[in-house]
Formats: structure tokens, sequence, C-alpha cells
């Protein structure tokens, strides 16, 4: 025993300088607060200062932080007394002039608008109860992802929510029962680290952003929270959101935005390790892959580990299911990999397959054409998107839902989830000239999210003198070409009570009368809601839509020979496990005339057709010459 215990101990010795170079900031106990901070090796003096608020005032103590004897690039300082309450910042000389006071990366608790460290008893912070909470069991393949901003969500009064704009909407029984009702099994939160964009000093006065401008990526932010100047608030009232939902079976997903800071030169990047944490082109200046005037480097030793520990420090204190990585092609698959690794195999991982601009990295970057070399991670398919909705470089062109021919393969493409299927001809896909997905988990399917036009604009843009019946049904159809799909299907949130933003593509700081949602349209459109809910219940009964398996994919689904505008296949239930429909034909008629299908004699039920969905049956059809007929700008699924 005494063995063990000294051989824990030689471990330990082992591990701690370890996560101390990991997670920097601040240790609290009641007796002395230990800090710690990482310069680059030529920093030439750390100064420490203890604050009474957040924000204003004198330091009531200025402390000299001692380097490191280990290394010479750990600063330490060890501040006696009960420090509970207060603030700090850190100020790194570099050439003899000190860069200015931040929180350093790793601050978990932060004052208004995130400028000074706070000093938190983070177990204090725990909703009762929280010790118990857990990550609802849902496989990849069983994944219903509903993409919201905590704005838009709850801050109209059609909502009737008590915390409008505030993680603590999400607690209450009007939003638990929407989503429930819906159906969706996790919600995926835009950006709700602390941000910067959002001055939490004037929160009486509306003020918009989806929060993609990053400050301090371990706090959650103050805006959300019913008080941004008590540091202890947004971190209680997130893991409530986080419990409320978690209670209800729903699992939360974090947005996260690592490839660029909102700035370089007042960035805590920046203000402690100067240019380490940033790719620089050839010629000194700075990279732009993010499109936002900078990129991280995530091949660095010190950013990569950074993004392993950030993500596993919202696993372990918040409770976070799951990641979407921004711009995620501005990262390297090898640092990809290493946080797939690093966090459970329940934590579901997708991003964004593409950068905003070229990167100045050499190496294999986590693009969508990367997928099969990045195991457990997912893609979004702009081909399916695009193939439904129209191109993402304009906002006006119609591609499959207007009508328009040539978009057939990329929708089928999307359909088996972007794996090798004999049944798709890739030379004829948008975008993909051959399979990125291993398996048809690593897919998400949509047809809009936050960016561009949500799908009734994008509708209404794109199809000349479209009718409201029309843009309802072809709306519908769009959403059961994405909830059939064999990869993971995504909503953004308030399709389901058919939002528009008055057109708006690019609505990051666009006012709440444009990002809102508008409650009452659940009364004036309850088709939709019906449909979509219904829908989505007939995934979740049946396996054959998400079986979760290329195998299974490649030999259950075989597509049936069709024309223009129009896509059918034919699921083979019977090998799937858990099926209980023998032979399912999915079809998507796009033309403003009814067209047919061929499949075998016999009599169906059908489950989904024009605006009604219903998985116990709408109605039978008994078909003679091997013909069934599909609706006009409608969906059709039938089995037997
Ligand atoms: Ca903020």
């Amino acid at each position: 025993m005494r063995q063990l215990l000294s051989l824990v101990a030689i471990i330990m010795a082992l591990l701690v300088p370890q996560s101390l170079t990991a997670r920097t900031g601040v240790t609290y106990s009641p007796g002395a607060s230990v800090f710690t901070i990482e310069t680059n090796n030529d920093a030439q003096q750390v100064k420490l200062r203890i604050y009474k608020d957040g924000l204003g005032g004198k330091p009531v103590k200025t402390v000299n932080m001692k380097r490191d004897k280990a290394g010479n690039t750990l600063w330490q300082a060890s501040v006696k007394g009960d420090l509970k309450g207060k603030f700090y910042t850190f100020d790194v000389k570099y050439d003899g002039k000190f860069r200015g006071e931040c929180p350093g990366i790793w601050a978990t608790a932060v004052g208004v608008n995130g400028k000074r460290g706070a000093i938190v008893d983070m177990g204090q912070t725990d909703p009762q109860g929280w010790s118990a909470d857990k990550r609802p069991a849902i496989a990849a393949k069983d994944l219903i992802l509903y993409e919201m901003h905590h704005r838009d969500f709850s801050i109209d009064e059609s909502g009737g929510f008590t915390y409008k704009g505030k993680f603590l909407a999400l607690t209450e029984p009007r939003a638990i029962e929407h989503l429930k009702t819906l159906g969706v099994n996790a919600v995926h939160i835009l950006p709700s680290f602390d941000y910067a964009s959002v001055d939490e000093t004037r929160l009486n006065e509306p003020q918009y952003n989806w929060g993609y401008d990053p400050v301090n990526y371990n706090v959650p932010e103050g805006g959300y929270s019913t008080d941004p100047y008590k540091p202890e608030v947004r971190i209680s009232e997130f893991k409530q959101m986080v419990q409320a939902l978690h209670k209800a079976g729903i699992k939360v997903i974090l947005d996260v935005v690592y490839n660029h800071t909102w700035n370089i030169d007042g960035s805590n990047f920046q203000l402690t390790r100067p240019d380490y944490f940033y790719r620089k082109n050839a010629d000194g200046t700075y990279s732009n892959g993010s499109g936002c005037g900078n990129e991280t480097a995530s091949e660095r030793d010190g950013m990569r580990q950074f993004m392993i520990e950030s993500v596993k420090y919202w696993v372990d204190e918040y409770h976070i299911d799951g990641f979407r990585f921004d711009l995620m092609g501005v990262h390297d698959i090898e640092t990809m990999n290493a946080i797939r690794n690093a966090v459970p195999q329940d934590i579901f991982i997708y991003g964004e397959g593409w950068s905003a601009g070229s990167c100045a990295y050499s190496g294999d970057l986590a693009m969508k054409a990367n997928t099969s070399k990045m195991p457990g991670i997912a893609a979004f398919s702009d081909e399916i998107r695009d193939a439904l909705r129209g191109p993402w470089d304009s906002n006006s062109k119609a591609a499959f839902l207007g009508g328009v021919k040539g978009n057939e393969e990329s929708i089928k493409f999307g359909i088996v989830g972007a794996i090798q299927h004999p049944g798709v001809d890739y030379s004829k896909v948008n975008y993909s000239k051959a399979p990125y997905a291993n398996e048809p988990t690593q897919m998400i399917a949509y047809v809009s999210c936050h960016d561009d036009m949500c799908l009734v604009d994008r509708l209404k843009a794109s199809v000349k003198g479209i009718t409201i019946d029309e843009l309802i049904r072809l709306d519908l159809m769009a959403q059961t070409v994405v909830m059939t799909s064999q990869g993971v299907p995504f909503l953004l949130s308030g399709e389901e009570m058919l939002r528009d933003k008055k057109g708006v593509h690019n609505s990051y700081e666009s006012p709440d009368s444009i990002n809102h949602l508008d409650w009452d349209n659940l009364e004036r459109y309850p088709q939709v809601m019906d449909y979509y809910k219904s829908l989505i219940a007939l995934r979740k009964a049946h396996p054959a839509f998400h079986m979760g398996s290329a195998d299974l994919v490649r030999r259950n689904l075989d597509f049936l020979p069709t024309e223009n505008c129009l896509v059918a296949y034919h699921i083979n239930g019977r090998n799937v496990p858990g099926e209980t429909w023998d032979d399912i034909y999915v079809a998507f008629n796009a033309h403003k005339r009814a067209r047919t299908i061929e499949v075998p004699d016999g009599t169906y039920t059908i489950v989904c057709r024009n605006i009604k969905c219903d998985q116990s049956g709408i109605s039978t059809v008994k078909t003679k010459g091997g013909k069934v007929t599909v609706p006009a700008q409608s969906a059709l699924i039938i089995h037997n």
C-alpha cells in the first residue's frame, strides 16, 4: 500500500506541472490564491494586480510575479488571504514595455466585459443537484440538432419568456416544452463564451450580435446572464440551463470559435505571448484564413494544448455534450484528432469544413475533403444545402426547390451521408467530386443555418411569384430531405415556425426585429410545426432513416431511376436492425406537376405526402402497373 501511495505521489508530481502549463490562471483556496501565467521566453517582467471590482478603481495590491524555476516561460505568485470576490489582471513586459492588463488566456471567471479575471469558488456556482447531472445518452446517428441564438429565441414578447435573451430562458417551461414537442434532442447554441461585441455595461439597451468575436474562451458570455458584474452569476445560470435541458433529455452543444480572436493587439493571446498564437504570412503580415483579420495557429503546441484543455474544461465543468467548430478548416487535422481523442466518445464534434480565406499552413487542414482522416468528426454538407436552396454566393439563384434541374446527384450525395455509394454519380455533385465521409454520421444534413438567408427568405428570393402555399410546400419538402438523410440532421431554430429575417442574409448585428422568433407564427402556420414534429418523430421511430453505418446504407438503400427535379430511393427495411417497415420508398418532386415513380405492385401505407406527415399512416395506396404518384412540389414516403 505504501509503495502504491508513493507511486501515486510520483505520478502526481509528473502530472501536476503539465496541467499547470495547460491551465494557467488562478487556483483559489480560502488561505491563499496561486496565480500562474505562461509567457514567451523573452518576457522581462509580469505584474499581477488585484482589484476590488471588475471594472474601474485602483488595484488593492500589485505583485511582481516570479519566474518558475523549472522553465522560463511560467510565472507564479501566491497571494495570502481569502481573495474570493476579488478581481485580477496580468501585465507582461516585453522590450522594456508593459503590453497592458488582461485576465490571461485561462480565466474561468471574469468581471463585466471580461476585462479582469475573477476569483470565484467554482464549487459554489453549482446549482442544486448538479453533481447528479449527466449528459443524455444519445448516439450520433440518433441526434437531431437545433441551432439557436439565445436572443433570437426568447427576446420577443410573443414568446412570453421571463428571462428574455438570457441563458435562463432555456430553463423555462415554454422553451423546454417547445423543444420536446418539436422532438429535437440537441441544442447547438451560437457562441456563448465571453465575446466582445455586446457591451455588458449597457444591457438595458437593445444590442445584438451572433458572438463570433471571442474574448475569454472559458467563461460564459455576460450579456446572456442576469448580472454580468457578478462573475458567479453567469457561471451558475449557464449550468442551470444545461441542467434543465439535460433533464429534458436534450444535449447542449457549444459553438466554439478557436480559429480567430476579436482583434490581435488587444487579445489575451497577444498581450501575454505576442505573435505566438497567430499564423503569419511569409511577408510578416498576419494570415487571415478566418476572414476576421487573423487566424490562430492550432499546429503550435501551446495553441493546440489550449484548444484541447478548453474543450475538456467545458465538458468537465459545464457538462457540455458536443462542439461545433467555427471555420474548422482553419485548424490542422492533427489538432482536431487530438481533441477527438481527449474527450469521451459520446461528445459529438462537427464543424465547418472550410475557411474564409487562405491559411498560412502547409500541412493538412480540417477541410471537408479531409473528413475521412478525422474519424468521429463531422462536417457540414454544403452539397445538399446548396442543391436544395441554391448556391451560397448568390441570394437569388434557385436550385432543386425552385425547379432547377441538375441538382439531383448532389441531393443523393446528401441522402447517403457523403459516403461512398454506388448509386451516386460523384462527377455530377456540385462541390465534392468524391465522398468525404467514412460513416454517414460524419455529415451534417441541413438546408439553412444562421449564415445566409433562412429558408423562407431564400425561397421568396429565388422562386418567382411564390405563393404562401407553395412556400410552405417547398419548405416542408426541403426539411423532409434533411430529416430522412443518413447524415445528422440540423435545423435552424425558428424554421418550425416559418421564421423569416425580412430578407437579411447576414444578420450578425441586425436588430431584434430581424432576428427574433415570432412565436405567434405557431398559431398562424400550425401546419408547419405539425409537419416538422411529425417528421422528426418519424425519423426517430424508424432506424431506416438513420442507419448510422456506411455498410448498412450501401447494402439497403438504392436509388430509383428518375428524371430531372425528381429524386427517389428505396430502403430495404428488413435488413436494418430495429426497423419495422419492410420496403420504404421516399421521393422528392420539385416539379409544379405530379410525377410518378415505379414501385412493385402492392398496397402501401402513405406516411408523408403534400403537407401531411404521420407515421401511423395518412391513407393507403394500391398500385397497379407499378406506378405511384408523387404530388407536385412534395415529398412522398410510403411503406409496406
Ligand atoms: Ca462579453
